[in-house]
């Protein structure tokens, strides 16, 4: 035989059917860089803060004069039992044998995935979604079935949509809030509803909250775990990605039942067999000193979705969807009549501001803007009336031509 090999079905299934991701802001954005033009990256949620000082002299120490082989691959004692004590924050009180560490949340996610879906069993992902969703969902042999949260009710799901949308195969119901990309946190009783379902249908429930302690003051962050009868039957996806400023550490946790946790620790031996030893050294500080600095770096996102709000222009055709959680802000330009997507790259041409376009995380937030706050207030008040200034020509271009 001459050529490649032929690839597996599964590896075929990942492409899925194709849509706008948002890449083409991505490259686009870079390709300005590139020819010199100082891009403003609101497309992507990376901290502009790094991460805490103490954090980086644990691994420093760590990796010095700490253990270089392999790593405890759950992770070690101490920082299983810090996992632990923060998985019980929310929830019914798990030990170490309830949590298991993962490479960053996404892991978390595609093993919880992998733990629940059979080939051809459906998951219910709730649109707009965090982008990876559905491909985690199809690397895992699963079937995404995508449920709307329309923007007319806040983007909170309707438990008896996603009812319907329940068939035979249906194994999973996938959760985020506080949510990324609308900023919305789901109060209990919407919640409460989606537990019913999971109950009366014997689903599992992985939630995501990976931004969990990202919550405006006042709110209060409900985990399905805690609701009645839904332990045994939820996954809980975290990660101190979003919690101490560390996305590029990759350090991220799955709660659940024992015995399913004991099956997410032979997914991480069979693929990644664990991360780096100086790496949990520093989980371990970030967990157990740096309190301070977690609880700063939220109170920051809250003060830059305040600012941002603030600077936002009146009279434009835009509102924004009230954000109580996450570290982004939502724009609903539907009043507008443009095209997000093409505003996203006209705002991108014009303006040198990189935001995403709402169909990036599903059709059902069409006609939004996501802008993830990773500039600092007044940086974030300028590129507020920037993109307002633009929206304006973009939306009257009648008005640009007479001025
Ligand atoms: N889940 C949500 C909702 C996210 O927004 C992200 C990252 O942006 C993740 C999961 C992945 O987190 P991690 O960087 O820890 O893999």
């Amino acid at each position: 035989m001459t050529g490649a090999a032929r690839l597996s079905r599964s590896a075929a299934g990942l492409l899925g059917e194709s849509g706008d991701d948002g890449w083409g802001i991505y490259i686009r954005a870079r390709e300005l860089e590139a020819a010199g033009h100082p891009v403003r990256n609101l497309a992507v949620g990376d901290h502009d803060t790094r991460t805490d000082r103490r954090i980086v002299d644990a691994l420093r120490g760590a990796a010095e004069s700490g253990p270089l082989g392999y790593a405890a691959v759950g992770g070690t004692p101490a920082l299983r039992a810090l996992l632990a004590e923060r998985a019980s924050r929310f929830g019914p009180p798990v030990g170490p044998r309830g949590v298991q560490l993962t490479m960053g949340g996404q892991a978390a996610l595609a093993i919880a995935l992998e733990l629940t879906l059979d080939d051809g069993d459906e998951c219910l992902l709730i649109a707009p979604y965090y982008a990876t969703y559905p491909q985690t969902v199809r690397a895992a042999g699963g079937v995404p079935v995508v449920v709307d949260a329309r923007a007319d009710d806040g983007f909170l799901p309707d438990p008896e949509a996603l009812a319907a949308a329940i068939t035979p195969r249906t194994r999973a119901v996938l959760v985020n809030t506080p949510h990324n990309p609308t900023g919305r946190v789901y109060p209990a009783e919407v919640l409460e509803g989606i537990a019913a379902l999971c109950r009366d249908h014997d689903l599992w429930c992985i939630a995501d909250e990976v931004y969990d302690g990202h919550l405006a003051p006042g709110l209060r962050h409900v985990s399905p775990r805690a609701l009645e009868g839904m332990a045994d039957r939820t996954l809980v996806v975290n990660s101190l990605s979003k919690s101490h400023a560390m996305t590029g550490w990759r350090v991220g946790w799955l709660t659940g039942p024992e015995a399913a946790i004991a099956r997410a620790g032979d997914y991480v031996v069979a693929t990644t067999y664990g991360i780096p030893a100086f790496i949990q050294a520093a989980a371990e500080t970030a967990l157990r000193d740096c309190a301070d600095f977690e609880v700063a770096l939220a109170a920051r996102y809250r003060a830059r979705a305040a600012a941002a709000l603030a600077a936002l222009p009146e009279a434009l055709p835009c509102r924004a969807v009230p954000p109580e959680g996450g570290m982004y802000l939502m724009l609903d330009i539907r009043s507008s009549g443009l095209d997000a997507a093409a505003f996203a790259m006209r705002l991108l041409e014009e303006e040198h501001i990189a935001v995403m376009p709402g169909e990036s995380f599903g059709a059902s937030a069409a006609g939004h803007l996501r802008l993830a706050l990773v500039a600092p207030e007044a940086d974030l008040s300028d590129i507020m009336i920037r993109l307002g200034a633009c929206l304006n020509r973009a939306a009257n271009p009648a008005d640009a031509v007479r001025a």
